[in-house]
């Protein structure tokens, strides 16, 4: 077992193992998530980047066990939560642990929360499922309302959604999610309907949170400069499958991979001049008919012979440093 310190071993809130989660289509079976293994080590903040569609999201839906149906279905894989392989989880076993010890946070605020109810009510419903209200949870809920920064917690706990602005209300779905103090949260795209000050409040607010209460996080996004403000590991995603990790000093430092390159050099950097920005050309590929081998050689500049035939194995090149890329394996 990996060590943390002398003799303090690392403590792993969450390994992914080999999961594979496909939707069986009319036009065929979308293979949205096809191989990918990674482990969440606790208080880690861990972002998952990569394009639209290359299977963020599915990853985050197959953890909580929440795969679109009918046309999605885990095929095949672990999750192993706190020790737990959640595949063998029964449907009311899931709902126990979601909300509770592992929880979500979705994109739209203005969309995951109901409208019609209190935010009060819709935070004491996450508490009293679980039975942690004890009679007692308008008083939490105004704690935590307060513990998220929403002002004059005790009046606005009796608002509807539709009376707080999007920011705000980006705080009551974080108050939902920390609800149970839990010991992984995935935040999805938490901040792409903010504006900027907005945005960085709310991922201030997260990492207060995080080392708060050692909740460990996973991050998604397709914006870097989240990624930079707070996560400590990054993984990068492509057409279904994780290409690199690294933590996140490296990840900006020494991108390895040619994908997490291209990414890198798209972000405009604040004082660089420069007269065009690196674009990545062409598009992720249809995960219908995937590319055979590295499903990044259509759009790759160091593409070998080798690359459209076979994919890469997952190497080491440096401490806590993986990349899936022919380029980095010795005969
Ligand atoms: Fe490019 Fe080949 Fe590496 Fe894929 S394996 S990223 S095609 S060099």
């Amino acid at each position: 077992m990996k060590m943390e310190s002398a003799n303090k071993p690392i403590e792993k809130v969450l390994t992914v193992k080999d999961l594979h989660t496909f939707f069986y289509t009319r036009k065929g079976v979308v293979k949205a998530v096809d191989g990918v293994s990674f482990s969440v080590e606790k208080k880690e903040i861990v972002g998952l980047v990569g394009e639209s569609g290359c299977g963020k999201s599915i990853t985050s839906l197959s953890i909580m066990r929440l795969v679109p149906q009918p046309a999605g279905r885990i095929v095949s894989g672990e999750i192993i939560f706190q020790g737990e392989d959640l595949q063998k989880k029964t449907d009311e076993q899931m709902r126990l642990i979601r909300g509770d010890r592992l929880s979500m946070i979705l994109q739209d605020p203005m969309v995951a929360l109901n409208q019609l109810l209190t935010v009060g009510y819709q935070i004491g419903e996450v508490l009293k499922y679980h039975g942690k209200g004890n009679g007692s949870f308008r008083e939490k809920c105004i704690h935590l309302l307060e513990k998220v920064k929403v002002p004059s917690p005790e009046r606005r706990i009796d608002d509807y959604p539709f009376q707080f602005s999007g920011g705000m209300c980006q705080r009551v779905l974080i108050s939902v999610g920390i609800a149970n103090n839990p010991d992984l949260l995935i935040a999805d795209e938490p901040t792409t309907a903010l504006d900027v000050t907005i945005r960085a409040q709310i991922l201030n607010l997260m990492r207060e949170i995080q080392q708060e209460s050692n909740t460990a996080i996973i991050l998604i996004t397709h914006d870097l400069a989240t990624v930079a403000q707070i996560c400590t590991r990054v993984l990068v995603m492509y057409a279904g499958r994780i290409v690199e990790q690294a933590p996140v000093k490296t990840f900006y430092k020494n991108p390895s991979h040619p994908y997490t390159v291209g990414l890198i050099r798209s972000v405009p950097v604040l004082g660089r001049r420069i007269d065009r920005l690196y674009s990545l050309g062409g598009s992720p590929p249809n995960l219908l008919h995937p590319p055979p081998g590295c499903r990044f050689a259509p759009r790759c500049s160091k593409a070998m012979p080798v690359c459209h035939e076979q994919y890469p194995p997952e190497v080491t090149i440096a401490d806590n440093h993986q990349v899936s890329c022919w380029l980095y394996i010795k005969d």
